[in-house]
């Protein structure tokens, strides 16, 4: 995608910090880390989210995800990290090419996750439960 940072990144036309490359992905420092090794896991082959990338690109992504997830939190003697990857604006995506977050964390970082915005009401995850387990 001509107009793709992440595919730049990948063909060289622009600089990162890479940490890992093979054929099929790649690995680098996030320029905005959210923790210093805040790194980004991202398929050579461009598709725009989690949710459009075929089951290899994602299957390969995963296993880097969890190879690179072990080598920032030892590195950076992080006590867990997040793993995540976001879908769409409405998610926080910025950058439409399939990628994952290793977020190294640490007891004392301050970062909270999403707070709930309350529990189910009555019925109300059997209806959900139920339309979700239809569009599998
Ligand atoms: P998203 O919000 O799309 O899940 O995350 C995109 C991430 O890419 C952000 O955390 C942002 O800091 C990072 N990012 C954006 N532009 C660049 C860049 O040019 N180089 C690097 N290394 N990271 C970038
Ligand atoms: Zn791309």
């Amino acid at each position: 995608m001509a107009d793709c940072i992440f595919c730049k990144i990948i063909s060289g036309e622009m600089p990162s910090y890479k940490v890992y490359e093979d054929e099929h992905t790649c690995a680098f420092l996030d320029i905005h880390p959210v923790n210093k090794g805040h790194a980004l896991i991202i398929s050579k082959k461009h598709y725009a989210d989690f949710l459009e990338a075929d089951g290899d690109t994602l299957a390969r992504l995963s296993l880097v995800a969890q190879k690179v997830a072990r080598a920032v939190k030892e590195s950076l003697d992080a006590d867990g990290c997040n793993v995540t990857t976001n879908v769409g604006t409405a998610a926080g995506q910025v950058i439409f090419h399939v990628h994952w977050h290793i977020i190294p964390r640490f007891k004392n970082d301050g970062f909270k996750l999403w707070p709930s915005q309350g529990d189910y009401n009555e019925g109300e995850a059997q209806a959900i439960k139920e339309v979700i387990s239809q569009n599998l």
